[in-house]
């Protein structure tokens, strides 16, 4: 017995409403597409695996334009379910490409327009690309352009290996499907240009932030090392001195301060040039520089003149230091020219004592001591060192 009329709409009304709920099923998909996908080509294969699961098509596939050629991003075959771009990709071989306006998938590109193919194997519009793909296992074909503002950004192709397979239905689903997946697409990109952007501008900034601090690390060295020499300026030596000597007085430990005067340095200079002159003083710095301990603040004071600073040295201890820099110094033989070169220095010393202790001044106060006891140094004939006390139990 026959269905009769009543039956038949109620099947027909049913099986459209099916349609229905597949299509919107379809497009529901696509809105949880994650944006986290790290690449484009896993966010088509995404949609096209959404295109496949709510339809009865045999294969679809989206070709991206690229430099005016539509090339193949992704496509899904039913009976694998397989990413056939990746399959190609691993077999070694190139995508499927399409020139604008060639094939009916160029020509939905270059047109803007839907294009569908009923019976593939005998339409002029289609163009089988390559063997694997040829009439035979492709029966209708729809292609619908992936339009963003009237920009074509790709085309999405529906394929079954029926002829006449596809109907009004099928046309309007794809039509919806590309304009949503045009959307997701240009989203993407925007989403992943700004990510990449961000990337960029921090990556520019830490690079400038690293360069700012190397600046400023230079010009804090800079600002401390004296550039013929190398050791650390009067800057410096005023600094670290001072909080040496902090210390030391509150913990009452001994602090010694050693003024170190080249002896007739204007004679070097005048007899050998300035740059000999240079060459002493960079010689005598490194030479002093030999003699200190880890602790003890050594700086070019100025000219001719440098200063030792000595935690937990008492008068004895900064004596026996001026006698090893006096005699290294004496040892010392330079060759200029024909000539032999010597130089000595005078050395006042002067020894932190508990009256100085208690002074705010105590620093400027030691230098004016060490001064004096170098003075009476080289009033004494130089070459030697004098201890600030000394000076005062001879006067
Ligand atoms: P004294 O034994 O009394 O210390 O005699 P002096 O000649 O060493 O003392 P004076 O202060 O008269 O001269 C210091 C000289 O040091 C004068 C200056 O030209 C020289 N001098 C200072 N700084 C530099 C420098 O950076 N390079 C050179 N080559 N010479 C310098
Ligand atoms: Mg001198
Ligand atoms: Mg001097």
């Amino acid at each position: 017995m026959g269905s009769t009329p009543f039956v038949e709409a109620y099947q027909e009304l049913s099986q459209r409403f099916m349609r229905l709920v597949n299509d919107l099923s379809a497009l529901r998909g696509l809105s949880t597409l994650s944006f986290q996908q790290a690449d484009e080509t896993s966010l088509l294969r995404g949609a096209m695996q959404v295109l496949m699961e709510n339809h009865d098509l045999e294969r679809c596939s989206i070709f991206l334009l690229e430099d005016e050629a539509l090339v193949c991003a992704s496509g899904l075959d039913w009976q694998d379910l397989l990413e056939s771009t990746v399959a190609r990709e691993r077999a070694g071989r190139k995508p499927m490409v399409f020139r604008l306006g060639q094939g009916i998938i160029g020509m939905a590109a270059e047109t803007g327009r839907l294009q569908h193919c009923r019976d593939c194997p005998t339409e002029s519009r289609f163009l089988p690309p390559d063997k694997q793909f040829t009439a035979g296992n492709i029966g209708s074909l729809i292609c619908v352009p992936v339009c963003l503002n009237g920009r074509v950004l790709g085309v999405v192709n529906a394929s079954h290996p029926h002829t006449r397979f596809f109907h009004e239905g099928h046309e309007r689903l794809l039509q919806v499907f590309a304009g949503f997946l045009a959307q997701i697409l240009a989203n993407w990109r925007y989403y992943h240009r700004m990510e990449e952007e961000i990337r960029n501008r921090t990556r520019e900034l830490e690079q400038a932030l690293d360069e700012a601090e190397e600046l400023k690390r230079r010009y804090h060295q800079l600002s401390i090392v004296d550039e013929l020499t190398g050791l650390h300026n009067r800057r410096f030596f005023f600094a670290e001195a001072a909080s040496a000597l902090a210390l030391s007085t509150r913990h009452g430990h001994a602090f010694s301060l050693l003024m170190v005067d080249l002896d007739h340095f204007k004679l070097i200079n005048d007899s050998h040039g300035h740059d000999m002159g240079d060459r002493m003083l960079q010689i005598a710095a490194a030479l002093l520089k030999a003699q200190i301990r880890d602790g003890d603040i050594l700086a070019r004071f100025g000219g001719e003149e440098f200063v030792l600073a000595l935690a937990n040295t008492d008068e004895d201890g900064a004596r026996q230091m001026a006698t090893r820099i006096l005699d290294s110094l004496r040892a010392l033989q330079l060759n200029a020219g024909e000539q032999s070169l010597r130089i000595t220095a005078s050395i006042g010393i002067a020894t932190l004592d508990a009256e100085m202790a208690a002074q705010t001044d105590r620093l400027e106060h030691l230098l004016r001591q060490a001064d004096q006891a170098l003075y009476y140094g080289k009033a004494c004939g130089r070459d030697q060192s004098q201890c600030y006390t000394s000076l005062h139990r001879s006067s």
